[in-house]
C-alpha cells in the first residue's frame, strides 16, 4: 500500500479584495478663466463658451455628412470610364470638370471640417482664443462671428495677401 501523500495543500491564499474604489476627480476643469481675450474683452463665460461649442460640433457634424456625401459621389464618378465608349469629347469633358468640381467641393469640406476640429480641440486644451500665428488673443467678438478661427485677424489678412 503507497504511503498516503499528505497533501498539504496551502488553500489558495485570497488576496485581500480590499479594492479601495479610486474615485475620479469629478471636479469639472473650468478653462474658461484661462482663455485668451483681447484686453478690452470681458472673460468668456460659461454660456458664451457652450455656444461657441455648440456652434463648432453643429459645424462638424454638417461637413462630415457634406464630405461623406461628396465623396460618394466621387466614388461613383470615379467608377464610371472617363473616356468610356460612345462618350464624345465633350461627354468626356464634361465629366472630367464634374469630377474635377466635385474633388473640389471635398476638398473644401475637409479643409473646413479639420478647422472645426482643431477649433475645438484648442478649447478642450485650453488654447481656444490664442493665435496659432503670432500667440496673441485673438479676440472674443471675432470668435463669436467665426468660432472656427484659430488665427488673429492681423495674421489672417497677412496670410490672405501671400
Ligand atoms: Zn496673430
Amino acid at each position: 500500500m503507497a504511503a498516503k501523500k499528505t497533501a498539504t495543500k496551502t488553500p489558495a491564499a485570497k488576496a485581500p479584495a480590499a479594492k479601495t474604489p479610486v474615485k475620479k476627480a469629478t471636479a469639472k476643469k473650468t478653462t474658461a478663466a484661462k482663455l485668451a481675450v483681447r484686453e478690452d474683452e470681458s472673460p468668456w463665460t460659461a454660456k458664451e463658451l457652450k455656444e461657441v461649442r455648440a456652434e463648432l460640433e453643429s459645424e462638424i457634424a454638417r461637413l462630415t455628412a457634406e464630405v461623406a456625401a461628396a465623396e460618394s459621389d466621387l466614388s461613383e464618378f470615379l467608377k464610371e470610364p472617363i473616356d468610356g465608349a460612345g462618350d464624345d469629347q465633350a461627354d468626356a469633358g464634361a465629366k472630367s470638370f464634374e469630377r474635377e468640381h466635385e474633388s473640389t467641393l471635398v476638398a473644401g469640406a475637409r479643409a473646413g471640417l479639420q478647422q472645426n476640429l482643431r477649433a475645438l480641440a484648442r478649447l478642450e486644451d485650453g488654447t481656444y482664443g490664442t493665435c496659432e500665428s503670432c500667440g496673441n488673443p485673438i479676440g472674443k467678438l471675432r470668435l463669436q462671428a467665426y468660432p472656427r478661427a484659430t488665427l488673429c485677424m492681423t495674421c489672417k489678412s497677412q496670410q490672405e495677401r501671400r
